[in-house]
């Protein structure tokens, strides 16, 4: 029985073989690239936060824990991945500054190469910083959990940083690594962890379940001929073509994507200015944009402010620094609590065909009187 939608047919008994109960605390998955390790290792995280015990099947996706993960806002998943993964992780496909270069990464993945090569990195600061933070109980208490991928792109003085953790495991923590070269990375990394090894679908598995995913995208016109032929170019790696030929029909509605990309960036600026915010004028001007986007990115401005509030550091934002601590001042953080609910209330029906320009006025008049107004 498939566990998940998330797990690839071919990885389904690499999942039936964990053992929840017993979890190590690393383990390396490695395989060839675009096979589906990176959302079965996802999905992995996501079960190890599972707070139903009791559940027969993991993640359960009933659970406060699994609805935090599943608006990637979970306080003890933390993901080092290159820009070029991040937006694959649960709606994680907004980031206010980054969002016009990410936008060019969703749809256009022949980028030239030396953009390519940067995006490719896990930043250092970010791995430090992440290990380091190790050090502080996990937020609710249970499993914290970290996904490195790719790891043979860590440079050498994070791997020692990793290294140092994987010698003397924090309690409760528990690191997912991937790679698609597992020769390249460090032996003594290796040696301290549970490999595990992702094999490859044959041609049959791989087309069926190719061309099953595409069948699901409204629009996406190819011949089994084209499907084909791409699959064979990409080496047999189905999770690959998936995500070209997701781009190349992607192309075609770049308006819709600029629009979303200026309105999130004016949405922003005008959070930034706390009670001095004209919420009607940002409704006004941000409206048009895909609700999803906007609330995705509240959420994460939101959720930043939260932890500066808390003597943290932003997440999302950490250019906006002192703007956030600026506000953090003013703010009263029981309205902030009061608001993230209303922003996970919003998410849950930002499907719904209803008047947006209402509902975005009505959030963001809440959202100034945070401050005070
Ligand atoms: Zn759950």
């Amino acid at each position: 029985m498939n566990p998940s939608a998330q797990i690839a047919p071919w990885l389904e008994p690499l999942w039936g073989g964990l053992d929840f109960g017993n979890f190590p605390n690393a383990i390396l998955l490695h395989g060839q690239s675009g096979i589906g390790k990176f959302a079965f290792s996802v999905e992995l995280a996501k079960a190890l936060l599972c707070e139903n015990s009791s559940a027969a099947i993991r993640p359960c996706k009933q659970c406060e824990a699994c609805h935090w993960f599943d608006t990637g806002n979970h306080p003890d998943f933390i993901a080092l991945v290159p820009e070029t993964h991040r937006k694959l992780l649960p709606h994680a496909d907004y980031e206010g500054d980054d969002a016009p270069k990410k936008g060019k990464s969703i749809r256009d993945d022949d980028a030239e190469s030396s953009e390519k090569k940067e995006k490719k990195n896990i930043s250092i600061e970010e791995t430090r910083s992440a290990i380091e933070n190790l050090s502080i109980g996990s937020h609710r208490g249970g499993n914290r959990v970290i996904l490195i991928y790719p790891l043979e792109m860590l440079r050498s003085d994070s791997a020692n940083t990793l290294l140092k953790s994987l010698e003397e495991p924090p309690a409760s923590t528990i690191f997912i690594l991937l790679a698609d070269r597992v020769d390249r990375v460090l032996p003594t990394i290796r040696s301290r962890c549970r490999l595990l090894t992702a094999p490859r679908p044959n041609r049959e598995q791989g087309l069926t379940w190719l061309k099953k995913q595409l069948s699901n995208i409204s629009g996406l016109k190819a011949s089994d001929a084209d499907i084909e032929t791409v699959y064979d170019e990409q080496g047999g790696a189905p999770f690959s073509v998936l995500s070209s030929l997701i781009a190349r029909h992607n192309k075609d509605d770049k308006d819709e994507l600029t629009i979303s990309i200026q309105a999130t960036r004016y949405l922003l600026q005008s959070m930034a200015q706390g009670v001095r915010m004209n919420w009607l004028d940002a409704a006004e001007k941000t409206h048009k944009a895909q609700y999803g986007f906007l609330l995705a990115s509240m959420q994460r401005w939101v959720s930043d402010l939260q932890s500066v509030s808390q003597g943290g550091e932003p997440r999302y934002y950490p250019k906006h620094l002192n703007t956030l601590d600026g506000l953090s001042k003013m703010a009263n953080t029981h309205k902030i609590d009061q608001f993230w609910k209303s922003l996970i209330q919003a998410r849950r029906h930002e499907n719904h065909p209803l008047a947006n320009r209402i509902q975005l006025e009505a959030l963001l008049s809440q959202y100034q009187q945070i401050f005070g107004a």
